[in-house]
């Protein structure tokens, strides 16, 4: 019933401004009209329930083990290409593009197969608790706008972005700088008429190589008028670094394009200056591990990134990254951190390695934070949108195992790198259940 709370009631984790990881038991949340009303200890329940007149039958009592934790953030995804996701994984970053990614964005020129992919890739990514997703679609302004419409339908919560692309493309798969413009901005008029709360649309050059400086200065001009999140590809490899100084950041910057909820993927091989420039303009990086190394891309020192007080997340970067789950993501930020140590320690050097705790806050608040939407999701704060997961770590058929002497640290751990779909019981995104076993 619409404008009745609903209580759950259990164990939750979360991140928060000061810390990497919260747990709480015994807590009550109320969630009324998508948002988080009240957070308070479990004795105050029965005063909770006659206070905001809650049925018995709308407060959920978590079992024993399970817990709640934050919806998921993926910041850096391309829909059309989960259509290969898993496969086509053997070149590196500028082969693959010509070879498999343009063959196949440029098949969503048809809508039945956009549809088929679109369908799918959402429902996917929610099923595994990617409650808000940042996503790049084709240079069509159809298909980005069906993928629109199949992401509102499904009640996800995203950035959704026609990608623009007007220079060192194939012939089969282009647009000129007018094309580009002019769909743009159709897409971004009927989508931003919509006005619905969860689906925005984001201006997505795809990377500096692909626009023209015209483009990037009209897209620019653009986003004065609609303020909308941007979002691109930067210094993902070796042969992205330029001469030095600020020659990538700095044409977004000169465009006005570099903002509070600009997104940045990779940012492999960013230097210092750059990413002095990053936190003045309060942008944010996706990291996405599994694409840096399936691609042979490189190693992004998240540690440093964290060191220097620049906002970032993570993102599945699928396909590059050939998982769309965001637990996958977690886990290759966790051995690319690794990685990197092995390597520091072989030169005589100390590393702090990630700790769980640091990758969990990485991919709920972190992400949040990389869109420009930590005032609205990423963690469990009263007047916050309730998106969160009910993880059951004893569901049947689970990945894992929990024993006796396993404390609610230990479970945490294990469904953050066994864990998966099994145990994401309901996926709720603004206190709609949009997912879940
Ligand atoms: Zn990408």
């Amino acid at each position: 019933m619409a404008g009745t709370p609903t209580i759950f009631h259990g164990s939750f984790v979360h991140s928060t401004k000061e810390k990497d990881m919260v747990t709480h038991n015994d807590m009550v949340i109320g969630v009324e009209r998508g948002k988080i009303i009240f957070i308070e200890h479990e004795t105050r329940l029965p005063d909770l329930m006659s206070e905001y007149s809650v049925p018995r039958d709308k407060v959920r009592h978590l079992e024993k083990w399970q817990f709640l934790m934050p919806g998921l953030v993926d910041t850096h995804i391309h829909a059309p290409q989960y259509a290969f996701a898993g496969s086509k994984m053997d070149l590196q970053l500028y082969d693959w593009l010509s070879t498999y990614t343009f063959p196949t964005e440029a098949k969503f020129k048809d809508l039945k197969y956009a549809m088929d992919v679109y369908s799918k890739v959402v429902d996917r990514t929610l099923k595994n608790g990617t409650t808000t997703a940042c996503y790049f679609a084709t240079l069509h302004r159809d298909a980005t706008n069906l993928l629109f419409q199949i992401i509102e339908k499904a009640g996800q919560r995203a950035y959704v972005g026609k990608v623009n692309m007007d220079c060192c493309s194939p012939t089969y798969y282009k647009e000129t700088m007018e094309e580009s413009l002019e769909d743009t901005k159709k897409f971004v008029e009927s989508t931003v008429s919509k006005k619905n709360p969860l689906v925005t649309p984001i201006i997505t050059p795809r990377f500096t190589g692909s626009c023209s400086e015209e483009l990037i200065m009209s897209l620019g001009r653009l986003n004065q008028q609609y303020q909308l999140p941007v979002q691109t590809h930067e210094l993902e490899t070796r042969a992205d670094v330029g001469t030095g100084g600020l020659n990538h950041l700095h044409i977004w910057d000169k465009a006005g394009l570099l903002k509070h909820n600009t997104v940045l993927a990779h940012c492999v091989y960013i230097s210092e200056e750059e990413l002095d420039l990053l936190k003045l303009r309060g942008s944010g990086i996706a990291h996405c591990p599994n694409s840096n190394i399936t691609l042979r891309s490189g190693f992004l020192d998240v540690r440093h990134v964290l060191e220097k007080g620049c906002k970032i997340g993570l993102g599945t970067d699928v396909s590059g990254g050939y998982s769309c789950s965001m637990l996958d993501a977690l886990r290759s930020a966790s051995q690319v951190s690794k990685t990197i140590a092995i390597q520091r320690e072989e030169r005589g050097e100390n590393y702090e390695i990630l700790t769980y705790k640091e990758l969990f806050r990485l991919a709920t608040l972190g992400g949040s934070e990389v869109m420009g939407l930590d005032e609205t999701i990423g963690n469990f704060q009263v007047g916050k949108d309730f998106d969160g997961i009910v993880v059951d770590p004893l569901v049947e058929n689970s990945p894992f195992d929990v024993f006796s002497t396993d404390t609610f640290s230990d479970i945490i751990q294990k469904f953050l790198f066994l864990g998966d779909d099994r145990n994401m019981i309901d996926v709720f995104v603004a206190g709609t259940r949009t997912s879940g076993r």
